[in-house]
């Protein structure tokens, strides 16, 4: 399996080891098989990593927006809270998704430790 279809099937939320099969059971939950291929989900954990990077890169788009609105617009605080505050939440809950499946997909195609196939 190339690098490209391992970030596709991580990108597509699909198991790592077929491609077809859903990885989570729920919205951050990993499923604990494959219902496709019967491939082992729940032993193989990103941990901190897809938070981290989803951390990051919010942290910076969130401070430049809103620093380019600031010296932009010059709106009220208010503004300011009601606007970042859900775009900072369902943005990390959304993005941390996708990341979390492809740090699986990932460490699948690298034969990280606990992914030997
Ligand atoms: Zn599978």
């Amino acid at each position: 399996m190339s690098i490209l279809e391992a970030t596709k099937r991580g990108l597509r939320l699909r198991c790592p080891a077929c491609g077809k099969g859903s990885l989570y059971q729920a919205f951050l939950t990993v499923d604990a098989k494959c219902k496709a291929c019967t491939f082992p989900l729940k032993e193989h954990d990103a941990a901190d990593g897809p938070a981290y990077v989803v951390m990051v890169f919010m942290s910076i788009f969130v401070i430049t927006s809103a620093l380019w609105l600031e010296f932009t617009y010059n709106p009220p605080a208010w503004l300011h809270v009601i606007l970042w505050i859900p775009i900072t939440l369902g943005g990390s809950l959304l993005l941390l998704r996708y990341v979390k499946s492809l740090f699986i997909a990932l460490q699948y195609h690298y034969n990280a430790e606990g992914f030997r196939q």
